[in-house]
């Protein structure tokens, strides 16, 4: 059962609480049936991965939640409070647990009442992903219905921010699924792959790594920031630019990467298949799962 920590410690500003955190129950309703993030999937998330109750890359996620507020206009969401509510959470979950993650959320509060934002997180036992990590997965290319400077010419799109609303990137899941494929690489209309739903996209070619460059409407993925790391002190190159969808085809090898799968090699790319090298991809994840940043 995953533990839930209501935050009620200001979630945004600083304003000390009589009672900051409340645990309730997996299966008690915390969240009002006017809430915009219900109602409309107004409001923002972070998924972060925990090994051993120590926090992944967390002041990377912490600023891009930040990041994501400045974005949709909520106020900045209280770093503290998030940061002991998933001490908190983890804790009660039972502590011990190898591996869990968290998840934080700020919403803007409810709908026609001018209610404050409303925050939470929740910790939860990490999926095995063995297989997905060692086999890989297929993946297919899907439109993503923008050109590569969406950001800058179309900032109310929001890309770059991680909204509650991830209901595309779920169709796009189940779009793969129709085609035999386990995960998606989104490509712009302009002919440029981005990142996956839920993951950032890295790319091999020798002894350099090349990942889509997060000014370009994608999440800067905290899981390749650490991989960038593991690759950096191995002495291999790594870079972030804009990468042709067609450049997929090139590359030695292929990486969707989060905070809670960690890397996952890619071994078919709309149905051709691609190769994994399975102890290099092991030597990521092993550094990935047990890092200290
Ligand atoms: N891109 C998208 C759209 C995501 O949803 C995620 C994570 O969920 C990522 C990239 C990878 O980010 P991280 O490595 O910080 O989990």
């Amino acid at each position: 059962m995953p533990a839930v920590v209501v935050i009620h410690e200001p979630v945004v500003g600083s304003r000390p609480s009589a009672e900051p955190f409340r645990i309730v129950p997996f299966d008690e309703p915390i969240v009002d049936a006017m809430n915009l993030g219900i109602t409309r999937g107004d409001g923002i998330f972070e998924s972060v991965g925990i090994r051993h109750g120590y926090v992944h890359e967390e002041e990377a996620h912490l600023t891009r939640f930040a990041n994501s507020a400045r974005i949709l206009e909520l106020p900045a969401p209280n770093a503290d409070a998030y940061r002991e509510a998933v001490r908190i959470g983890y804790r009660a979950l039972g502590g011990g647990i190898a591996d869990a993650y968290a998840k934080y959320v700020l919403t803007r509060g409810i709908e026609a009442r001018e209610s404050d934002p409303f925050g939470y997180a929740f910790v939860d036992v990490n999926p095995d992903w063995s297989r997905e990590r060692t086999q890989g997965i297929r993946v297919v290319t899907l439109d993503r219905g923008y050109p590569l400077n969406v950001a800058q010419t179309s900032p109310w799109l929001l890309q770059g921010a991680k909204t509650l609303s991830y209901a595309v990137n779920r169709a796009a899941i189940r779009e793969a699924a129709r085609r035999g494929a386990d995960d998606v690489v989104f490509t712009t209309t302009d002919g440029y792959a981005l990142e996956g739903p839920t993951a950032t996209l890295i790319l091999r070619f020798g002894d350099a790594f090349v990942t889509p460059s997060p000014d370009f409407g994608v999440l800067h993925g905290t899981g390749q920031l650490g991989a960038y790391r593991w690759l950096a002190a191995l002495g291999m190159r790594t870079e972030y630019r804009p990468v042709r969808a067609e450049e997929l085809r090139q590359a030695d090898q292929m990486w969707l990467v989060n905070s809670q799968r960690l890397a996952a090699p890619i071994r078919a790319l709309d149905g051709e298949d691609v190769t994994i090298d399975r102890a290099f991809t092991d030597g990521m994840n092993e550094y990935l799962r047990d890092r200290r940043s």
